[in-house]
């Protein structure tokens, strides 16, 4: 017997799995995994445990119910954001209940997803199934979506429909930009301030660069337009400068880190052919070096290509299939054929924060819909 959904959630909650590109807050996420891989046992799922290739302590759940081809999977990420534990009203690792919200680190993003998944697998015995479902829990969503990456460069055929439970307050999502990060280093010389001779200041090659920029950008938003989006066109945010130790030395190097959403259909590698220009022509004649290169990918999502299976979605949701302005792991999915939509309890506006919640309402509807969704493309009955 699954243990009930806000103890599931609980014992989730109190396994921390955080997932950092920094070393200090980074974690494993064998422990979160072991205790979803042990519930989905009890219930007859066959489990593997792989550990993700390059990366130390990471691995990624893959867990089939039933057998045979084309079936259905339910797909999440068992890592966490880190947090800041004095920001919280309560401890972020201790699930706390008040007026039917979950509140706890990850409840939303999106532990109370495989409290959902297990729940609508446990209502079916495997002997009913005409077609497996498969739960993935991956590792590292959150920083380099190494789990997810791993996965497609495996090419293991899981299945033909695929829901991530990301939190989408229930409302299914079929498209979402894709982000690229890229850092722009300019070099110059050290030299006393008091004689500019002395040195090259990388400050001022990287105001040239900036300027250059910023006149791209707004042709990019010119070039590249999707109605679907909140936000139609592609956009560029220069996240952070870091350059220069003292008043009185010439800079000699200088950073820019740049966050950009492309839309789907943009091609990251041309993106970043034009990006080099720009800064190759603002700093011609210059005295500087410079460096162009990205420091993140994660590829837009437009999907699926299936048009039943999107409204039976729709149907089973009461509301038609929307976009996002953040990334997921689907594109990596879509690359293994699966139809992708991504569908979840929780908003993702309370994730990444302080007192993060799910309600406990969304948590039960959200186990409904998957358990259909498995009666529809698992069984026979319909
Ligand atoms: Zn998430």
């Amino acid at each position: 017997m699954l243990p009930p959904q806000p103890e599931m959630l609980r014992r989730l909650v109190a396994t921390s799995s955080v997932s950092s590109p920094d070393a200090r807050f980074d974690q494993s996420n064998r422990d979160v995994v072991e205790l979803i891989a042990e519930w989905a046992a009890e219930l007859g799922f066959v489990v593997r445990i792989e550990a993700v290739p390059g990366v130390e302590g990471k691995v990624n759940l893959i867990a089939t119910l039933g057998e045979g081809v084309d079936g259905f999977v339910l797909s999440g990420h068992t890592d966490t954001v880190p947090y800041n534990a004095e920001r919280w009203t309560d401890d972020p690792l201790e699930l706390t209940e008040r007026d039917g919200k979950l509140y706890g680190l990850g409840t939303a993003d999106m532990k109370g997803f495989f409290a959902a998944a297990l729940h609508a697998s446990a209502r079916f015995e495997p002997g009913q199934l005409r077609r497996p479902v498969t739960l993935l829990g991956t590792a590292d969503e959150e920083s380099t979506m190494a789990g997810a990456r791993a996965l497609a460069e495996k090419g293991e055929n899981l299945g033909r429909y695929a829901i991530i439970g990301e939190p989408t307050n229930l409302a299914p999502i079929r498209r979402h930009k894709g982000v690229f990060y890229v850092r722009v280093t300019v070099g110059g010389k050290a030299g006393h301030a008091s004689n500019p001779a002395l040195g090259v200041n990388a400050i001022e090659g990287l105001q040239r660069v900036l300027v250059a920029l910023q006149a791209w950008r707004d042709g990019l938003e010119g070039r590249y337009r999707d109605d679907d989006f909140e936000v139609a066109a592609p956009t560029l945010n220069f996240g952070r400068v870091a350059g220069g130790d003292s008043p009185n030395r010439i800079c000699d190097e200088c950073t820019l880190d740049i966050d950009m959403r492309l839309l789907p259909g943009m091609v990251a590698d041309e993106v970043l052919v034009e990006l080099r220009d720009q800064v190759t022509t603002a700093l011609d004649g210059g005295p500087w070096s410079f460096d162009v290169r990205p420091t993140g990918n994660y590829a837009a999502f437009s999907g699926p290509a299936d048009a039943d299976f999107r409204s039976t979605v729709e149907t089973l949701c009461g509301c038609s299939a929307k976009t996002a302005l953040f990334g997921t792991e689907a594109p990596y999915l879509a690359q293994l054929g699966l139809e992708t939509l991504v569908l979840g309890a929780g908003d993702i506006r309370v994730a990444h924060q302080p007192d993060e919640y799910v309600t406990i309402a969304e948590i039960e509807r959200a186990t409904d819909l998957y358990a259909d969704l498995i009666r529809r493309y698992c069984t026979d009955t319909t």
